[in-house]
């Protein structure tokens, strides 16, 4: 099923992931919320850091970056 929505919002920032994408996202090890450091995604609780490969966070524990 299909419901995406058009925003018609076509802002040039840089954003490797959608916002829509980081909101549900939550670090595998202890579960809390990320957000996005550069072009990393950084885990609020601990700090652990995920790359994103072609805009797909790579969020396994065998990466995860201390
Ligand atoms: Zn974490």
């Amino acid at each position: 099923m299909s419901d995406k929505a058009e925003t018609g919002d076509t802002t040039a920032e840089a954003q490797p992931i959608s916002q829509e994408l980081l909101e549900i996202l939550a670090c595998p090890i202890d579960k809390s919320p990320v957000k996005l450091v550069g072009d990393r995604l950084v885990c609020q609780e601990q700090g652990h850091k995920y790359r994103i490969e072609d805009g797909i966070p790579i969020m396994l524990v065998d990466e995860v970056e201390q």
